[in-house]
């Protein structure tokens, strides 16, 4: 067959070479269907609605976001997602919103409406002045970032380690923090609360917060990035969305729990002019007037369009039969693991995930490693994901815990799955946590200065890597499989390090996987 229009190009490679050199490079990738793998993708188990995304992709992905006037479909789409959106999360007709790339961005973006805000109420511009951003230790790590971008000052309040409360923050405890600033609350840009959070599946207690932040005219923010087209579906939770007065914004992942491919969640404010704040606009340039209501310029239509069509298609019945198996299947492997001798579920889960630690009751012989017990379940070809435990302010220790999301298509893996969860337990249990002395023994004296990886250069920083055995991650060889590794020594190592250090040695592993290689 000829095709004279690719012919003219003189080719490198034919496109079908093309495609099925990238069809092998995903076989050696984590599944990401069949709820094999507990945590990044959220697989609704129903193979059309991949279709009917993949089919919206390719109608919208030559279109510019970057210009609603001039692709009118791109403002339609996001007109129709935040209409759903906010009628589902308790908005009303002054509830405005944003389609972003992700709940990083709707989660920076929320931060940076806050701040300037702030600082024009005040008369100030950037730099000027650093407000505070008060939240709970288990806030996500994007307001860190969003901290660390826009010059405020991370103010993290410590959550209940044990109880029925286990993870969430008491309101209380925040609401004194709020006001202790040497000027009461009035240094305080924005409250962040999550429904839920990650790590612990833990809901903070929205209203209550929210009360005390209005009282103190602070704006609070509620981060249902994972839990905010799950939990409007969960029977029984405390009020934690726009219906709850002084909550300001709030962010809801499309690409978790509204199975859209990955690049797109809502940003919503409750007043315009906060939403407005949120916008970069310059006309101080010889080129066309920008203006961005995200931080990206141009962007594909692609994210936007299959969000769109997938609420479209499942509209809130789908969502909420989708958020019913999840939810069944939370509550039995909660159950499962609850069973299991050694291993404890953290706090009351409000949402599709859990955290499970290790159970402190169980005499030492008898009790299992949360992140030994994720290796061994590793080994019969699951995943699931380990996560370090954190001394908090007061001095309170959280435990290391392993995560699990759970989606509409576990329920249909249980029996699978559960039996393994048992046997991988009974496999390690009694064994203590890998000791991460030996390793530190063979690093060189650490700088634990405030700045990330004081000085360490990247030649230092794959030293270390290679040291300790982490050298070659991400190496081609016919084994090459998902993953660095057993987790339980590198969260061991991860814990006992300095966070700026260890913070420097993972951004080398990560910037040397993208390195390219010699021929
Ligand atoms: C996933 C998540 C985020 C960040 O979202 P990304 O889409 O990964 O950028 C923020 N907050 C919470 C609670 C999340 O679960």
């Amino acid at each position: 067959m000829t095709r004279p229009a690719l012919d003219a190009l003189d080719l490198e490679q034919a496109p079908e070479a093309v495609l099925a050199a990238l069809a092998a490079l995903r076989t050696r990738d984590a599944p990401t269907h069949g709820g094999r793998v507990l945590s990044y993708v959220y697989d609704p188990g129903v193979p059309e609605l991949d279709e009917l995304a993949a089919g919206a992709v390719r109608a919208m992905q030559p279109v510019n976001g970057l210009d609603p006037t001039t692709f009118g479909s791109v403002a339609a789409l996001e007109r129709d997602v935040v209409a759903f959106a906010r009628d589902l999360l308790g908005g009303d007709e002054d509830t405005v919103g944003t389609v972003t790339s992700g709940g990083t961005e709707s989660c920076l973006l929320a931060v940076q409406s806050a701040r300037d805000t702030w600082l024009a109420e005040r008369g100030l511009r950037p730099g000027e002045a650093r407000p505070r951003l008060v939240a709970p230790v288990t806030v996500h790590a994007a307001f860190h970032k969003a901290a660390h971008l826009y010059g405020l000052e991370l103010d993290l309040v410590p959550v209940a380690s044990s109880g029925p409360s286990a993870g969430a923050v008491d309101a209380g405890v925040l609401g004194a923090r709020l006001t202790a600033g040497p000027a009461g609350a009035a240094d305080v840009a924005l409250v962040v609360v999550s429904a839920p959070s990650y790590p612990h599946a833990a809901l903070d207690p929205v209203a209550e917060v929210a009360a005390l932040a209005a009282d103190a005219g602070v704006p609070v923010h509620v981060d249902a990035c994972i839990g905010g087209f799950a939990l409007p579906f969960w029977p029984d939770l405390p009020a934690w969305d726009l219906r709850v007065p002084g909550v300001t914004s709030l962010s809801a992942d499309l690409h978790k729990y509204a199975f859209a491919p990955k690049g797109a969640s809502v940003l919503l404010h409750r007043d315009r002019d906060r939403q407005r704040a949120q916008y970069f606009a310059t006309t101080r340039w010889p080129g066309y007037p920008v203006v961005n209501p995200t931080l990206l310029g141009s962007r594909s239509g692609g994210p936007l369009g299959a969000a769109w069509a997938i609420l479209r298609a499942l509209g809130r019945d789908g969502l909420a039969t989708l958020a019913g198996r999840a939810r069944r299947a939370t509550l039995a492997l909660g159950d499962a693991v609850s069973g299991i001798e050694g291993l404890r579920v953290v706090g009351v889960p409000a949402g599709p995930l859990l955290a499970v630690a290790t159970d402190e009751e169980a005499a030492a012989d008898r009790r299992v490693d949360p992140h030994l017990w994720a290796d061994a379940v590793a080994a019969h070809g699951w995943t699931l994901q380990a996560q370090p435990g954190l001394t908090q302010g007061d001095g309170t220790r959280l435990p290391h815990t392993t995560h699990l999301t759970v989606t509409p298509v576990t329920e249909g893996v249980l029996e699978d799955l559960v039996p393994v969860l048992a046997a991988a337990a009974d496999k390690v249990r009694g064994r203590p946590r890998p000791d991460a002395t030996a390793l530190l023994g063979a690093l060189p004296p650490l700088d634990g200065g405030a700045r990330p990886g004081a000085g360490l250069d990247s030649a230092a920083a794959a030293a270390l890597l290679d040291a300790i055995g982490l050298g070659a991650v991400g190496e081609e060889g016919p084994d090459a499989g998902p993953g660095v590794g057993p987790m339980a020594p590198l969260l061991a190592l991860v814990e006992a390090l300095p966070a700026p250090f260890v913070e420097r040695l993972l951004v080398e592993l990560l910037a040397r996987l993208v390195e390219p290689r010699a021929a």
